[in-house]
């Protein structure tokens, strides 16, 4: 049958919806684009999952073609009972997974897969898939400037002695602009944390890819992008092609019952009128910053809608996991009386809300966001400038980018996560991006960028002629099997 005849790819994410998405977008697109047959393999634990993964993944929307297949789950609650929440926890999870399931379910697939793909935090398939000769590709789900710097920290490591954080100036990678020490992402801030040999492991294996995808576009990295790519030994590392066939992003989603009135209110909002507040899939504030970013949200006077979470003083991103099932009612912790205060000016969401929709309605002309990648690029696409707020990985450099290179976003003066950022400043940047003339400039860039994301997809852009290469390489190598 056709099916058996068609090209058959396997991906495999690591476990989190800002991993899960990228490359289900991607599986998708190989299906219905380029009639790909497709297993999207899935780390499961003795946890539950979230119910934003099962909406996803579950959907009826998804196309025959793309196979869901959970590998057998794995506990480890045991081994990660004392282990904060972070990079560590997800690695453990990932080892266990791949190092019992990996070999046996590729095996089982009704026919063998012409490559693997997956995400920086799955190497282990390397070995695994060596054994196999199955070629493995990577799919890069941060910034182009993330990945230069993670090519470069095996080099960087070698070279320096104390601490990154510690050194005197910022850190000079190739085609990227100098990044300041203290954006550096958490993970390689102490060396000798467990979160570092993690980080170090996966990215020290990223040379060893058939090739790397990016979830970016030329016009948005130039420059990281041109140094990549003019320089196959980049920094002295035998650097595989680097494919950006971004933005691959969330489209439209099915909305629940439960979250339409979200976009009910949005009707009635004017254009580009709306302040969307969001922290991503694991995002917390503490109570503190939550009630300064409670009262700076109603004094700016601008309209807003509020994905509230649960305070967490120990982390921040205490809702990683269960990625906002969360019973909690926001009542009983936003400051008293403001859910009716703002009554009409605003709407408070309970952990989750369908950002994609939100961010793709005329009503919506500001996004306060942690600044995760994928938030980012969605920001793009649909044209919205951003207030950064970051909390956790890399976020600080995706900040300081998207403000200080791109143009598309506004710092608050103090930064989220060394001191409570207070209302006052808060209810200054969100005025000034919601009604001022900076929140023209950096709308007017945002809506650029969504003109050059639609290009770089459509037939004959440069993502999408990226990714046809690989797929006219792929279905050679099928063809000759
Ligand atoms: N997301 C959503 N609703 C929410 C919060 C997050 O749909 O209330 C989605 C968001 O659209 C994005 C993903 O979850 O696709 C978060 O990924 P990102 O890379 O921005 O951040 P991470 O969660 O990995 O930190």
């Amino acid at each position: 049958d056709e099916e058996s005849t068609k090209p058959h790819i396997a991906v495999l994410p690591s476990p989190g919806m800002g991993h899960i998405i990228p490359l289900f977008q991607l599986a998708k697109r190989l299906v219905t684009h380029h009639r790909f047959r497709v297993s999207f393999l899935v780390v499961t634990t003795a946890d539950p999952i979230p119910a934003a993964q099962t909406n996803l993944l579950r959907s009826t929307a998804v196309p025959s073609d793309l196979h869901v297949i959970d590998l057998p789950p794995v506990d480890v609650s045991d081994i990660l009972a004392d282990v904060p929440p972070g990079l560590t926890p997800l690695c453990v999870m990932v080892e266990h997974s791949l190092q019992t399931n990996l070999r046996s379910v590729l095996l089982g697939l009704s026919t063998r897969p012409t490559a693997l793909v997956i995400d920086l935090f799955c190497t282990q398939a390397f070995d695994i898939c060596g054994e196999l000769s199955i070629p493995v590709y990577s799919f890069f789900t941060a910034s182009t400037v993330l990945m230069s710097f993670s090519l470069y920290l095996p080099t960087l490591d070698r070279e320096t002695e104390g601490e990154f954080v510690d050194l005197p100036e910022p850190v000079q990678v190739p085609g990227c602009r100098p990044i300041r020490t203290e954006d550096l992402l958490d993970q390689v801030r102490i060396r000798k944390s467990d979160e570092y040999k993690w980080y170090f492991l996966h990215v020290s294996r990223l040379p060893k890819a058939a090739g790397i995808f990016s979830n970016t576009w030329m016009d948005f990295e130039p420059v990281p992008l041109l140094a990549l790519k003019e320089n196959p030994f980049f920094l002295n590392i035998p650097t595989p092609p680097v494919h950006p066939i971004g933005p691959l992003v969330k489209e439209e989603e099915p909305i629940a019952e439960s979250d339409k009135e979200i976009l009910t209110w949005l009707d009635k909002q004017k254009p580009d009128s709306v302040l969307f507040v969001a922290l991503g899939s694991g995002g917390t504030l503490s109570s503190k910053q939550l009630t300064e970013l409670a009262f700076g949200l109603e004094h700016s006077r601008q309209h807003f809608i509020l994905v509230a979470r649960t305070p967490n003083d120990a982390s921040a991103m205490g809702a990683f996991y269960s990625a906002g099932d969360n019973e909690d009612d926001p009542k009983d912790y936003l400051p008293e009386g403001f859910v009716k205060r703002t009554e009409g000016v605003g709407l408070v969401v309970n952990s989750w809300a369908p950002q994609v929709a939100i961010l793709s309605h005329a009503s919506t002309g500001g996004f306060l966001s942690h600044c995760g990648w994928n938030s980012t690029l969605e920001s793009m696409v649909h044209g919205v400038p951003m207030i950064t707020w970051p909390l956790y990985a890399e976020q600080r450099m995706n900040a300081t980018q998207l403000a200080e290179e791109v143009g598309v976003a506004m710092k608050t003066a103090l930064e989220p996560g060394n001191e409570v950022v207070r209302r006052e400043e808060i209810e200054r940047v969100v005025r000034m991006v919601m009604d001022g003339e900076e929140g023209k400039a950096i709308r007017q860039r945002a809506k650029e960028l969504r003109d050059s994301a639609r290009i770089a997809l459509e037939s004959g852009g440069s993502s999408c002629d990226s990714l046809a290469r690989v797929v006219k390489a792929w279905k050679l190598e099928h063809d000759t099997k």
